[in-house]
């Protein structure tokens, strides 16, 4: 018996809801949906967010940090002092100079309170 093989649609759903659950590499500022499905098609950013829309996602969508309030802070741990808020300097334990002693991520792509 032949192995069905789903419908060209549903495949291309399935790749991109892998790409939403796939995190960004640390250190790496994440990427928007659309870019990470234009790395796999080798398609540009018009025809990226196309395909996006087409299959039902936001093309702007960032998974790997989202910020509910729009400020930059994720709710997820620092990556530089692992959620500590401190970090070892030259001579003693100092506040994270990233998340500001928060210990919070903090993704400046993310503020979308100050105007550019
Ligand atoms: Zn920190």
């Amino acid at each position: 018996m032949p192995i069905e093989v789903p419908a060209a649609a549903e495949i291309v759903k399935h790749v991109i809801e892998n790409q939403r659950r796939t995190k960004a590499p640390r250190r790496k500022q994440p990427a928007p949906l659309w870019s990470r499905v234009g790395q796999l098609t080798g398609h540009g950013s018009g025809y990226s967010q196309a395909i996006c829309r087409e299959y039902g996602f936001n093309p702007d969508e960032i998974w790997a940090a989202q910020s509910k309030n729009h400020d930059g802070w994720t709710g997820e741990k620092c990556e530089r002092c692992k959620g500590t808020g401190e970090v070892d300097t030259a001579h003693s334990f100092g506040a994270c100079p990233d998340c500001g002693g928060t210990g919070e991520l903090y993704v400046a792509a993310l503020d979308k309170r100050a105007a550019p």
